[in-house]
């Protein structure tokens, strides 16, 4: 190494180089039926995947997955994984939790979709109601659905055009939330968007989290139907509340007529009912989907009793005809088995005890290991959450996290991780802790996070 070496996150480049091309070597190696099997079989998906995001992971190629039970994956080589990643969030309470397993195969032979509800979504309602409060709620597929109807709703119930989000936040495929602050700091279309015609300009507005005195500014101009909020910022890097920020929120948004969406969908890690439930806030709409049903596809959005009156009202002046709301396979009677049997004996306090107290141990053996080698990185933790940041300092809204994002490096981690048996997010360096998750799989990886950083810091 010179004086002359670029350096990425206090790690020299030709370092990170080096062990990115020898763990993709060493991948390769422990795969060849999967290498063969992709080689015969992939001709038939655009780019080689079935959905597009299966291309970005750090390895060379996919892995083909034979089964996953608990928090542990298996490819068809039989390598096993201590799985961190969990889906991205779907399977938060481990794969196929016995209840949510037992409940689908008792209803598949009964009927896959209706299109009409079951006793179950009587009793998924009552518990809906109970862990995340009294909303009045609806039944969609993804959380980007749930997204996009409580965004019309919004706009209906307010008259109003926009929507305001967070600069580098993630709401799931809408078209609304693609916005970025641009140069002069005026909303503008995220580069990189596949079709995009509409200037999102028109329908939204977008500001750094943590900035209250943008928030005001841009609620004043009394355009916005609703501000649309992960609680804490989970997807760029993490990024949490400065203290009392929530409540200024609720004030400003009350203040000037805006509804406040909270999307749980990530922050579900937090503990029973989310962020929402744990820090005691107000939103007057609220998202999850994700883990909702314990793996299989579905999301709940609900809105507050007043929100729900207003709508009633809109509605019976609005013409007849299709309200842009809804899909055809949508609050199918699996999703409410899965819901039912998710909400009543996965998602519970107990359960999320178990996870908040190996996520501690996670975090802290992280943090732990950052500080022993001196690396300029640190540890961020919500609820069942972790993720460790290639940046020195906390991070306080999306334009800080954009250059705390190092994808070189945090590639080369990944990689050499799931060499060692470690499978994280692929996305950024997030990692859950599910109930299932043993205290043996923890300390796994902060054992392989401890030899990787040794490696990479020497
Ligand atoms: N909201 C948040 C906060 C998310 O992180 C995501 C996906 N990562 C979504 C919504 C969309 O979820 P889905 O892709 O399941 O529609």
């Amino acid at each position: 190494m010179t004086d002359q070496s670029t350096f990425v996150g206090g790690v020299a480049a030709e370092r990170i180089a080096k062990m990115r091309t020898r763990e993709a070597a060493i991948f390769a190696a422990a795969r060849p039926k999967t290498r063969a099997a992709l080689d015969a079989g992939t001709g038939a998906f655009l780019a080689g995947v079935p959905m597009l995001w299966m291309a970005d992971w750090p390895q060379p190629f996919p892995m083909l997955v034979a089964e996953a039970r608990g928090a542990c994956l298996t490819d068809i080589d039989g390598n096993g994984l201590d799985d961190f990643c969990l889906g991205d969030t779907g399977s938060m309470f481990g794969h196929s939790p016995a209840p949510v397993a037992r409940a689908l195969a008792e209803q598949a032979e009964k009927g896959l979709t209706y299109m009409l509800p079951t006793e179950d979504a009587l009793e998924v309602g009552r518990l809906l109601q109970d862990r995340f409060g009294p909303f009045r709620w609806q039944i969609a597929t993804t959380a980007s659905d749930a997204n996009r109807f409580a965004l019309r709703v919004a706009r209906a119930v307010t008259g109003r055009p926009k929507v305001l989000v967070f600069a580098a936040c993630y709401h799931g495929a809408v078209d609304d939330t693609f916005v970025q602050p641009g140069a002069d700091g005026r909303t503008v279309s995220r580069p990189g968007l596949v079709g995009q015609v509409v200037d999102l300009s028109q329908t939204s507005k977008v500001i750094e989290f943590n900035d209250l005195p943008a928030l005001e500014a841009a609620l004043a101009e009394g355009d916005v139907a609703a501000v649309l909020a992960e609680p804490v910022m989970t997807n760029c890097c993490m990024v949490l509340p400065d203290p009392g920020y929530h409540a200024e929120l609720r004030r400003l948004t009350r203040k000037h007529g805006a509804l406040l969406i909270i999307d749980e969908t990530h922050t579900i890690s937090s503990g029973l009912g989310g962020y929402t439930r744990t820090h005691g806030l107000q939103p007057d709409m609220f998202v999850v989907g994700k883990p909702v049903a314990g793996g299989l596809p579905a999301s709940v959005w609900g809105m507050t009793e007043e929100v729900a009156a207003r709508y009633k009202a809109f509605d019976s002046t609005r013409p007849g005809g299709f309200s842009g709301i809804g899909t055809t396979l949508s609050a199918n009677p699996l999703q409410f088995a899965a819901m039912r049997a998710n909400l009543a004996h996965v998602m519970t306090a107990e359960n999320y005890a178990v996870m908040e107290t190996g996520a501690a141990r996670l975090e802290q053996g992280l943090a732990n290991v950052i500080q022993r080698h001196g690396a300029p990185w640190h540890v961020v933790r919500v609820g069942a959450r972790v993720e460790f940041i290639c940046h020195p300092t906390p991070l306080r809204n999306g334009s800080e996290s954009h250059v705390a994002h190092k994808p070189e490096l945090e590639k080369a981690i990944h990689a050499a991780l799931v060499n060692r048996g470690c499978l994280i997010a692929p996305f950024h360096n997030m990692m859950l802790v599910s109930p299932a998750t043993g205290t043996d799989q923890i300390d796994r990886l902060i054992a392989a996070f401890d030899e990787i950083t040794a490696e990479l810091m020497a």
